[in-house]
């Protein structure tokens, strides 16, 4: 997403009257940018990360930490540079949800070079720096996932009260103040108040709670039903926290397909492993991830649609909220995985085949267009849909699932390209370049070794919610395939690879192949399955790289490999542990100010370099990151690949 333009937001009223406009015109926008780019060829690989941030202020004097609501100030600044020297600059900063987030990523996507893995960490730091740069000296910038105390009376600086009685309000939180809603642009409160409208109640979060021995129920604001889950009610307990993106581009669109598949199962992986949210609203709960909190956080269905009713005034029956892992592959080898019932209406179906796209794409579009438009602006309802894709974008960017598709934007020199979209901040640059280089790395191991992770649709659907539950990395167990590399570990005879093709449509033969296995084994091997880190050592053992560059590519995977196997904590498990050893704790499920600030204040020396953390980080954790490519390097692989 570019610098927002400014714009007049509609009513929910008349963004209602005209979701229809908005359907319909999206799809002719896609039909004819897909015609229009379906044969773009030749795009080389570029990716790119998007690290989240919230601004913290500490009072030492009262021992308290909030959030400070000055991204709009902050950004103001940040963006000068961009402005002035837009190709030049080496950081781009966007507005977040919240008046507490900003979003950075790099001024340019990287390369091709193995030795872009080198300078990640390097570019994240001096992201943070140029943040701190304009900060007071008792604030920081965090990329924490949520803050523990999210929601608490005065939790953010300045203090303001909610008001939920206030017809005006665009959330009507009990516990979440308008003014904590980014401000510097209307999309924000528009989408809390139309999702809100359009659901006909506020959103309705239930996170249990982890109980301990003295923990108290009911919990203070649950619902009479769940007396042990901790009750939240707005958009910012989700679109509030903080994630971790990637985006790739695939040298064409069959290309971005495969990956976008390849990918997919890997979500609920990356989720457990970056696992990073223990905390809400001054509670310790049982889940370690955000993942089910901003689903519900954005989930605009009405009961009818959610099945609650039976359906009068909706079309559809719709199983997940728009906030969500993906229904569907979109590659040829994906579809016989596709096991979940997709909710689409036939006639876009219909007008997308008509429109020359094949079933796969076409039900994965007319599926995203199930969804009303949240956010209309009035200067953006009349459009030329041969060139502008508006529409489009306005269904597609308010589908926030695991993986996005995403086409190249119009007139640009971008190609096809897909995002990787689960995984939860870690505390340090350091464990975000790691996950970063990692999930790039795999990318190129899935292409060149031609890789298959992919199981029943059904089956990723069941990971994403065991990959949630606290400690998933060390005691879940997840569907994942058996063989990843094609070849038949050896008991493969000409007539089982017969019976293979033939049974190819053969439920049965699906549920073969694939088992329940830990996250260490899917990492780190086991037996005869080699394991995601072996395969890309493997796969780096063929490639020529400089000496630094090898070097902090083997520490990020040493961290990732240990982070697997459970010998290092997981960042929700030490943030827990953090909280449960903190001596103010009286074993109650509450987190207070001296507790919350107190561990804040360690994350951020962690984060800082200023105190160790063997338990999150091992010993050996600092890499060869630099803040260029040195130039030798650079001329010698552009040589190479000539
Ligand atoms: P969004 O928020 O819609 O995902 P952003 O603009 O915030 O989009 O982030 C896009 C990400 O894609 C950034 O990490 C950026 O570096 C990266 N990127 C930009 N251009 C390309 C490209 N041509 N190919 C791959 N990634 C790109
Ligand atoms: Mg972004
Ligand atoms: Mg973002
Ligand atoms: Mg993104």
């Amino acid at each position: 997403m570019g610098l927002l333009t400014e714009g007049s937001p509609l009513t929910w009223e008349e963004t209602k009257k005209l979701s229809q406009h908005v359907r319909e015109h999206g799809i002719e926008q896609f039909i004819n940018l897909y015609s229009r780019l379906k044969d773009r060829q030749g795009d080389i690989l570029k990716w790119g990360d998007e690290v989240e941030y919230m601004i913290v202020k500490f009072d030492d004097e009262n021992q308290r930490a909030t959030v400070s609501l000055k991204a709009q100030e902050i950004l103001a600044q940040l963006n000068e540079k961009e402005l002035a020297n837009p190709t030049e600059v080496k950081s781009l900063w966007r507005p977040e949800y919240a008046a507490y987030m900003v979003e950075g990523t790099p001024g340019k996507p990287y390369g091709g070079l193995m030795a872009h893995f080198n300078v990640v960490e390097a570019n994240m730091r001096y992201r943070r720096q140029e943040v701190v740069a304009l900060l007071a000296e008792n604030e920081t910038v965090m990329s924490i996932t949520s803050f523990p105390r999210l929601g608490t009376p005065n939790f953010t600086t300045p203090p303001y009260e909610t008001t939920p009685d206030d017809e005006s309000s665009a959330a009507r939180s009990l516990y979440f103040p308008d003014q904590a809603i980014y401000p510097g642009h209307p999309r924000f409160k528009t989408l809390t108040r139309n999702i809100r409208q359009r659901r006909n109640e506020k959103v309705s979060i239930d996170l249990p709670i982890f109980i301990d021995q003295n923990t108290k129920l009911p919990v203070e604001g649950s619902s009479s039903d769940k007396p042990n889950f901790v009750h939240l009610d707005a958009m910012g307990f989700g679109m509030g926290c903080c994630c971790l993106q990637m985006t790739f581009q695939a040298c064409n669109i069959n290309e971005a397909r495969t990956l976008y598949d390849q990918l997919t199962p890997l979500c609920p992986i990356m989720l457990a492993f970056t696992a990073a949210s223990p905390a809400y609203r001054g509670y310790l709960t049982d889940t370690d991830c955000r993942w089910n909190v901003i689903s519900a956080s954005v989930d605009c269905r009405t009961a009818e649609e959610r099945g609650e009713k039976p359906l009068k005034e909706n079309q559809f029956r719709i199983f997940k909220s728009r906030y969500d892992s993906i229904d569907s592959y979109l590659s040829p080898a994906g579809e016989k995985y596709n096991d979940v019932p997709l909710v689409y209406d036939k006639k876009i179906y219909q007008r997308l085949i008509d429109g020359e796209i094949d079933h796969l794409l076409a039900q994965h579009i007319a599926h995203l267009f199930i969804r009303d438009s949240v956010s209309l602006f009035s200067e953006k309802v009349h459009q030329n849909d041969k060139e502008d894709t508006d529409h489009f974008e306005n269904i597609q960017s308010t589908n926030w699932q695991t993986m996005r598709f995403k086409p190249p934007p119009p007139n640009s020199p971008i190609g096809w390209r897909v995002e990787f979209r689960p995984c939860e901040t870690q505390l340090t640059d350091f464990e975000n370049a790691a996950i970063v280089c990692f999930i790039v790395l795999l990318t190129r191991v899935i292409l060149s070794y031609q890789l298959n992770f992919l199981i029943p649709i059904s089956k990723v659907d069941q990971n994403m919610q065991n990959c949630q539950k606290r400690d998933a990395v060390r005691q879940g167990k997840f569907w994942f395939r058996k063989n990843i590399t094609g070849t038949n570990a050896g008991t493969t005879t000409i007539e089982n690879g017969l019976n293979d093709t033939l049974n190819n449509t053969n439920e049965e033969n699906i549920d073969d192949e694939y088992e329940l296995m830990t996250i260490d084994q899917i990492i780190n091997g086991k037996g005869t399955f080699p394991g995601l880190v072996p395969l890309i050592h493997s796969y780096l053992g063929s490639m020529d790289v400089d000496a630094d560059t090898h070097c902090t590519i083997q520490q990020y995977l040493k961290l990732i490999q240990r982070r697997a196997s459970g010998e290092l904590l997981t960042t929700a498990s030490w943030i827990r542990q953090e909280i449960i050893n903190h001596p103010d704790y009286n074993h109650d499920s509450v987190i207070s100010e001296k507790i919350n600030y107190d561990l804040l204040k360690k994350s951020k020396e962690i984060q800082d370099g200023l105190r160790l953390c063997p338990e999150l980080l091992g010993y050996h954790n600092s890499s060869k990151t630099t803040d260029n490519i040195p130039a030798a390097i650079e001329k010698h692989l552009t040589k190479k690949c000539n």
